[in-house]
């Protein structure tokens, strides 16, 4: 999978400290770091709906449909996805599971299918069907593309659900790459601070902070 950047609010935690100051109208109290402690202290609190002030685009390519309905149930963020209908999906790239590509009879089993399946689908074009028809055979793991955007709240959120034991490694991969891009842009915001104080898996957060974010 890859994941790029596309676009973020500019300078996303000293915006994000003014709006949430106009709460106080103290916006004469800020100084070049002043932001650090003061959304530090706005996470823990859990005066979140600030972090609405900012967004970040991503692109992701390379993931697996099954991932990708995953994704597209977070609501609050904006997407965008190649579709099945408009693009040809003749040889169509897929996702290989860690599990099945470690076994080999299990491996050689799924890469058949799916050349079958590539084969097939090639078949019903050649024979007239309409890609929004041929596509019923193509299975979870075709590869698709989204462009992704959400403001910072909801990208906590998302974070918060996807960087989980709890969820799949595919889904959780991909957030793990989103995460790390936010921490550069926005470091405070998606330190472990929220985490800490909201998260019901926070030792395994740190966990990949540490070995997978902060790095
Ligand atoms: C480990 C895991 C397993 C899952 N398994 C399944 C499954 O088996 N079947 C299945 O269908 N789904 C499953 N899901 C998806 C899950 O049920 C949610 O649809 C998905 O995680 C989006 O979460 P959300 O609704 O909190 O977030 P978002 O849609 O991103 O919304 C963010 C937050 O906004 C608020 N919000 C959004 N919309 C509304 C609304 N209409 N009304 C009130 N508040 C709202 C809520 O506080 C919500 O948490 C799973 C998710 C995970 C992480």
């Amino acid at each position: 999978m890859i994941v790029t950047l596309l676009q973020y609010t500019p300078d996303p935690e000293k915006l994000i400290e003014y709006s949430a100051r106009v709460c106080y109208l103290s916006q004469e109290r800020i100084t070049p770091t002043s932001h650090k402690t003061f959304l530090s202290g706005l996470l823990k609190n859990g005066h979140l709906s600030v972090f609405e002030h900012a967004s970040a685009t991503f692109f992701i390519e390379g993931i697996s449909r099954a991932c990708s309905h995953q994704l597209v149930r977070h609501r609050l963020a904006s997407f965008s996805q190649q579709s099945q209908r408009y693009v040809e999906e003749k040889g169509f790239a897929y996702v290989t599971p860690p599990e099945i590509a470690q076994h080999p009879e299990a491996l050689a089993y799924y890469q058949s299918l799916m050349s079958t399946l590539q084969q097939a689908y090639e078949k019903l074009v050649s024979l007239g069907i309409k890609r929004e028809d041929a596509r019923f055979l193509l299975p979870n793991a075709t590869h698709t593309a989204l462009s992704v955007t959400a403001n910072f709240r909801e990208w906590l959120h998302i974070i918060d659900m996807r960087v989980s034991p709890h969820a799949q490694w595919e889904i959780r991969d991909l957030l793990i790459l989103i995460w790390k891009e936010l921490y550069t842009i926005a470091p405070v915001v998606f330190g472990l601070t929220y985490f800490e104080y909201w998260s019901k898996d926070i030792e395994y957060k740190k966990e990949i902070f540490s070995q997978r974010i902060e790095i």
